[in-house]
């Protein structure tokens, strides 16, 4: 990620986000709400690295971030070692555990796998900060967010191929966009 020039003023967070308008919605999980087959499904349905994780949908309020990798090898660490863990089990990333009814299975705590501070962006962040953090801080990804609702997500990637797209068009059609 070094050449930050190739970034004009003009190119935003929102530009270089995913998901596109056209794309399907981001991929996340939900703080409270999930059952362990609900989060086994979104990680054999998707191929991403990560997901965001939100007090529900409908807010889209971003509360952490949490690696597949952490997540695959908790849930078969938890379903081979932890008494009462089943597909049913509810999914908890928060800190509060409210008791669960008689009948229901052991829930599946997930806190500790979550990163609680995430790095964020608004949307209308330039691109050239965007990269600049990402250089010093070295990050992998980065949420977009917007009035404190999560929009979107950004990967080291996803810079290194805008950039490629800038480089590759006409100067004057970057300089007059
Ligand atoms: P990389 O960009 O290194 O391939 P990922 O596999 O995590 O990393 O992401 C692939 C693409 O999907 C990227 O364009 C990224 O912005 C997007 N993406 C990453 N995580 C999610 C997610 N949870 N939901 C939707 N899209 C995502």
């Amino acid at each position: 990620l070094e050449a930050k020039e190739e970034f004009s003023h003009k190119t935003l967070a929102m530009d270089v986000m995913r998901p596109r308008r056209s794309d399907p919605p981001l991929s996340v999980l939900t703080q409270d709400s999930m059952s362990v087959e609900d989060v086994e499904t979104l990680i054999a349905e998707t191929s991403y690295s990560g997901f965001p994780v939100v007090v529900s949908h409908e807010s889209q309020r971003l509360v952490g971030f949490v690696l597949r990798r952490d997540l695959t090898i908790s849930i078969e660490n938890a379903r081979r070692r932890q008494d009462g863990i089943v597909s049913t089990s509810r999914v908890f990333f928060t800190e509060y555990i409210p008791p669960q009814p008689p009948s229901s299975p052991a829930p599946l705590k997930l806190r500790p796998i979550m990163d609680l501070s995430p790095f964020t962006v608004t949307d209308q962040t330039a691109m050239e900060i965007v990269v600049d953090i990402f250089r010093k801080l070295g990050l992998r990804q980065c949420l977009v967010t917007h009035n404190g609702r999560l929009l979107g997500i950004i990967t080291k990637k996803d810079i290194l191929k805008h950039m490629a797209q800038m480089a590759n068009r006409d100067p004057d059609s970057i300089l007059f966009n």
